[in-house]
């Protein structure tokens, strides 16, 4: 990567000029782990900033074949062919880096949208293959804003810390669900109900039609048992179908309908306050990490650390303050080691 890596100037340039070419190759810089990539990366989202911000972020959620792609595709189409959107579609898979499986980025996805000009599709960076990729989702969507895209749809699934990550980064999240029956109610978390903006039942198609329908009816009952949340905004229950693309319009007027709602009451400052602080925290966490993975004392000791764990001779517990005990010592001067151990 950084062997063709570009001038700054050229990729702040492209990026500003709506080029997707150059704009996948400024993602993978703000990807790239190597050292030599930090500072013309910093120095590309410092240039572009002033050029983002002006999106609408939505995040999309729900289980491996409930219908996200095709329901992207069909949303996207929507938005591009009726609306006169520019679309940037990001996932945040959740699949651990120490797999380097990933979930969402096998399969082609999104086919209709991904020939078009005015679509930009994100694949998820092929973790532990190529070494020192790390996804920096709201990195990304800085710079598809400021390459002209109006809407970011960020999806991703319901494993992990994931949907809280995408909740915190996008203004409106969207829980697609299958057209089942009560008991799948009892399976919603209570956790996603109240991150959630808005639910979609899918597939509310064919023989589908009746059970999505009357699904849609236990769920309003149902989301009238949590409490009114802060903002003031009820998540509406809604059915789709992402195959005869019945209702997917009236999805995004509700995405509409939210943000005149959110910006009515004062919440859309709100709202992007509250991204901005969950950005800074995952950056100095994040920041944190690579320093210790880079840390030569603490790859010194890791292996035979990682083995005495392993194989039950040291707690995790002790292992742990030894290496974070190492990345002190070689971190900050003695006074501050003293007052920290
Ligand atoms: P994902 O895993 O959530 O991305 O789900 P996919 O978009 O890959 O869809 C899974 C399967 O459901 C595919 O076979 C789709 O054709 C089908 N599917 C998606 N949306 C709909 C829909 O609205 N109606 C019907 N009947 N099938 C759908």
């Amino acid at each position: 990567m950084s062997r063709h890596r570009l001038p700054v100037a050229a990729y702040v340039d492209g990026v500003l000029g709506g080029d997707r070419a150059i704009l996948a190759r400024a993602i993978t810089l703000v990807e790239s782990q190597r050292n030599e990539d930090a500072e013309p990366a910093a120095a590309l989202l410092d240039a572009i900033l002033p050029h983002a911000g002006r999106s609408m972020r939505v995040g999309i959620t729900g289980v491996p074949g409930v219908g996200k792609s095709t329901f992207i595709d069909a949303l996207g189409m929507h938005l591009l062919r009726d609306r006169g959107e520019r679309v940037a579609v990001l996932s945040v898979d959740p699949s651990s880096p120490l797999s380097g499986g990933s979930i969402l980025g096998d399969k082609t996805r999104m086919e209709r949208l991904s020939l078009e000009d005015g679509a930009y599709i994100r694949p998820s960076p092929a973790r532990g293959v190529l070494g020192g990729v790390a996804p920096r989702t709201r990195e990304t969507i800085l710079l598809c804003e400021a390459a002209g895209f109006g809407t970011i749809l960020v999806e991703t699934v319901g494993v992990g810390q994931s949907e809280t990550a995408v909740r915190s980064m996008t203004d409106f999240f969207l829980l697609l669900l299958l057209p089942g029956a009560g008991d799948e109610l009892q399976g919603i978390k209570r956790g996603i109900i109240e991150m959630v903006d808005a639910i979609a039942i899918n597939k509310a198609d064919g023989e589908m039609l009746a059970r999505a329908t009357r699904a849609g009816h236990e769920y309003r009952a149902a989301l009238h048992l949590f409490p009114a949340p802060a903002d003031g905004w009820l998540p509406p229950v809604v059915t789709c179908s992402a195959l005869t693309q019945d209702g997917i319009p009236a999805i995004w007027d509700t995405v509409l309908a939210h943000r005149a709602h959110m910006e009515a009451g004062g919440h859309v400052a709100v709202v992007r306050r509250r991204q901005a602080l969950a950005w800074m925290h995952e950056l100095v966490t994040s920041g944190l990490e690579a320093a210790l993975r880079a840390d030569p004392a603490v790859a010194e000791a890791l292996p035979a650390l990682e083995a005495a764990v392993g194989e039950g001779r040291t707690s995790a517990f002790a292992a742990a303050r030894e290496i974070l005990a190492r990345f002190r010592r070689s971190t900050f001067p003695p006074h501050v080691d003293e007052a920290l151990l």
